[in-house]
């Protein structure tokens, strides 16, 4: 079969800026030296862009997981620019199509099944869907958002900006803008670019399957640790519209604590979770078709046991669901209540002052 044509300005790109990082960060440390403040430069424009890409990206605009203030959405187009990725609209779009087909070897536009390499970029330097590039129709909400369509239009420029613009403004800044080129542009993208697609690579490949086995994602907290949080792929996987890839407290992902963390403020809102039943069932339920799998024929009683423990299953964490609503209810009455017993206070203080004056008014007159 006829190879797909290559796209040379992708080809171009990922290799030149993983040459410069590779070779000429390190050699113009050794040769002329980089100063701290290069670094920590470099750290936090990472950290602002990878952030951009899990939560706005991927857990807001892919996976609509929640609601944002415009004033949030506007910085991830920003910061989703800066990470050299494409407009939002079309990672989304790429997205979606990703868990809708994911392992299908034509329709998942970049499928674990064809191995490593092609997940992890090798999707991107041939033309392999030219008919489908331009096809925005699983992104139609998307179009509605102001700021999607903004940054869609004025991707090109905004890349350019926020990749050689700014690094070129730090290095002015602190008199080292050669330095801040090669590690707050260059190295700052190469690794920015390559931990984002070890989810679509490593994540596919290496980790554990708690959640569902229909699928190659998979769970890996050390991936986690490089990803904000996006390691939890499997879980992801089955449960996209919830907005924590690791859904325990403990599970690193910095992701869902910055979206919790802006919902405390107001700045989001409408935070979806998937019924921790429903979580609970999902494991269950892999280890019994693992159990099924291994013992090809399963026993009526065991079978009459799971039956049981996913109906008691059930029963609990709807009685659970049920006492956190109430609790929920009961802090919300009493924060009214002390919000009345102030406002009685106050009333009750001013009233008083008030009759003193008036008493005195009135002695003062007659
Ligand atoms: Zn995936
Ligand atoms: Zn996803």
């Amino acid at each position: 079969m006829k190879k797909a044509p290559i796209i040379w300005l992708n080809v171009l790109v990922f290799s030149i800026t993983f040459a410069v990082a590779a070779i000429g960060v390190p050699l113009y440390a050794m040769t002329v030296g980089i100063s701290a403040g290069i670094w920590w430069a470099a750290l936090a424009l990472f950290v602002f862009s990878g952030l951009s890409i899990t939560a706005g990206y991927h857990r807001l605009w892919s996976h609509r997981t929640y609601d944002a203030h415009w004033s949030v959405r506007w910085l991830f187009a920003i910061g989703g620019a800066l990470s050299l990725q494409n407009s939002a609209l079309h990672w989304s779009s790429d997205h979606r199509e990703h868990h809708k087909h994911v392992d299908h070897d034509d329709n998942d536009p970049y499928s674990a099944s064809r191995g490593f390499w092609y997940s992890h970029i090798g999707w991107m330097l041939r033309e392999y869907h030219p008919d489908k590039y331009y096809d925005y129709n699983n992104v139609k909400d998307l179009q509605r958002d102001k700021i999607v369509m903004w940054q869609h239009k004025h991707y090109l420029k905004l890349t350019l900006l926020m990749n050689i613009g700014v690094p070129i403004l730090i290095g002015a800044l602190m008199g080292q803008i050669i330095a801040a080129m090669l590690v707050v542009g260059f190295l700052r993208l190469v690794v920015n670019h390559h931990t984002t697609f070890f989810i679509n690579s490593l994540a596919h490949i290496w980790g554990n399957r708690p959640y569902t086995e229909r699928n190659s994602a998979r769970d890996n907290g050390a991936l986690a640790l490089v990803t904000f949080g996006e390691g939890y792929h499997n879980f992801h996987h089955i449960f996209s519209g919830d907005y924590r890839n690791g859904v325990r407290w403990y599970q690193f992902d910095p992701t869902k604590w910055l979206i919790r963390g802006m919902s405390y403020v107001g700045l989001t809102k409408n935070l979806k979770r998937a019924s921790e039943y429903q979580i609970e069932k999902a494991r269950m339920e892999v280890l019994w078709l693992r159990l099924q799998q291994r013992q090809q024929t399963t026993a009526e009683w065991m079978q009459h046991e799971y039956d049981a423990l996913l109906e008691k299953t059930k029963a609990y964490y709807l009685s659970r669901k049920k006492m956190l609503d109430v609790k929920t209810q009961e802090m919300k009455d009493q924060v009214a209540h002390s919000a009345l017993v102030a406002q009685y206070q106050e009333l009750k203080h001013s009233f008083r002052q008030e009759k003193r004056r008036w008493k005195r008014m009135v002695r003062a007159a007659l």
